[in-house]
């Protein structure tokens, strides 16, 4: 797919300390980068309610990542999927009498705007399921030649059945979330698994291939049959394929770590050599609205899109997000907002100063919470002191101005 345009990233004297971030599996903090090259794989939108806060706060936790590996010196190498075929998508497509290839395009482009709007530097690797369906079937295939797939006949539907993973065959599933038996089968429940199907060998394992039923979109797949792949092959296959495994840091929401991201790197250690297929696993907090879960179902969806709309600056919904640290659970509120919007009037006006308080200091301030799991309140902190301070550092505010813009893509 193609992505948006990059912004353009002030250059900033010397370089940032190496980024540690939280690894969900050990619960330690770790090095975020194994060499000179770093690689990160953020899992993609959904492309039927885009760009709702949630999705926005993931996004901007990986950008603010991704701009700390660069000010350290290193080559990013970073991919994203975009599933543009799926239940709720189609689900949607069905309710509103929209063509599900029209929503998910529309969708799509609507995220990529608000991407661009907001300064998130945009994947190297872009790809939508749709794009890559021969390679998913062939992946599919292989894991079935391995005795590490089987199929549960398709009711009502001719031929081959839909393809399951048989999570039996590789001793190291679980090894990524480290979650008992009941934990398991209740998220997988929750989140798109289907333990009850009748036919699986073992509730937990998943969708790898689905026949295609009457009305849904299908593709042609020699053996398997015409349908369509299911979700964790899908990141597991664009990963290997445009990033190459092990890669440095598997992100995306909190909600991702079970099932989808234990069961992708389950596909691609049987794809592979066995070998974890990420070093790290870091995910982002989920966002409410004013104490409730923001859903599709309660109607309070906020969108990036309808705030810049209003006239809400993105540097200013960049400074809401930015002011919770990425792992918590937090609220868009309006005060939040409007704090945020005062924040960014005061940074413009201290910089539009002709002189304050040492500028190589909040660099390195801005620098150590960031190189400390992303901690962008404590950075945010840093900046505000400074425009409080007085002093006679005559460079201090165009260096102020471009921390800010490098490192946390705020830009007035
Ligand atoms: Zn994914």
């Amino acid at each position: 797919m193609i992505t948006w345009a990059a912004p353009t990233i002030p250059a900033l004297p010397g370089t940032g300390p190496t980024v540690r971030l939280h690894d969900a599996t050990t619960g330690t903090l770790v090095e975020a980068a194994s060499g000179p090259v770093a690689s990160l794989y953020v899992c993609g939108i959904t492309p039927y309610d885009s760009t709702h806060m949630g999705h926005a706060a993931t996004y901007l936790a990986f950008d603010v990542l991704h701009r700390a590996w660069l000010d350290q010196g290193l080559e990013v190498r970073a991919a994203s999927n975009v599933t543009d075929v799926d239940d709720p998508l189609l689900e949607r497509a069905t309710a509103t009498g929209v063509d599900w290839r029209a929503l998910a395009a529309d969708q799509a482009a609507q995220f990529a705007d608000d991407m661009a709007a907001l300064a998130v530097l945009p994947p190297d690797v872009y790809v939508a399921v749709s794009e890559c369906v021969p390679r998913l079937a062939q992946a599919v295939e292989q894991l079935l030649a391995a005795g590490a797939a089987y199929r549960v006949p398709t009711p009502g539907v001719a031929g081959p059945g839909d393809v399951y993973a048989d999570l039996a065959a590789d001793p190291a599933f679980g090894s990524v979330a480290r979650l008992d038996e009941a934990t398991m089968a209740a998220l997988s429940a929750e989140r798109g698994g289907d333990p009850d199907r009748p036919g699986k060998r073992n509730r937990l394992d998943p969708l790898l291939w689905r026949r295609g039923r009457p009305g849904e979109p299908a593709w042609e797949a020699g053996s398997l049959g015409r349908g369509r792949p299911g979700w964790h092959i899908e990141c597991a296959v664009i990963a290997l394929d445009g990033l190459g495994l092990p890669i440095d840091v598997q992100g995306g929401g909190s909600d991702l770590l079970f099932p989808h991201h234990e069961m992708s790197c389950s596909h691609a250690r049987l794809l592979t050599t066995g070998a974890p297929p990420a070093r790290v696993h870091t995910h982002a907090g989920m966002v409410g609205l004013e104490g409730q879960k923001m859903s599709k179902s309660l109607g309070n969806l906020v969108l990036v899109g309808r705030l810049r709309a209003s006239g809400v600056s993105p540097s200013a919904i960049r400074l809401a997000v930015l002011a919770h640290h990425y792992r918590t659970d937090w609220d868009w509120t309006d005060g939040g907002l409007a704090h945020a919007v005062e924040r960014l009037d005061r940074w413009r006006a201290a910089a539009a100063r002709p002189a304050g308080p040492s500028g190589d200091r909040v660099l390195a301030q801005v620098r150590a919470a960031l190189a400390e799991d992303l901690d962008t309140p404590r950075a945010l902190a840093a900046l505000d002191d400074w425009a409080v301070g007085e002093g006679d550092d005559a460079s201090a505010p165009a260096l102020f101005a471009a921390t800010a813009d490098a490192l946390l893509g705020v830009r007035w």
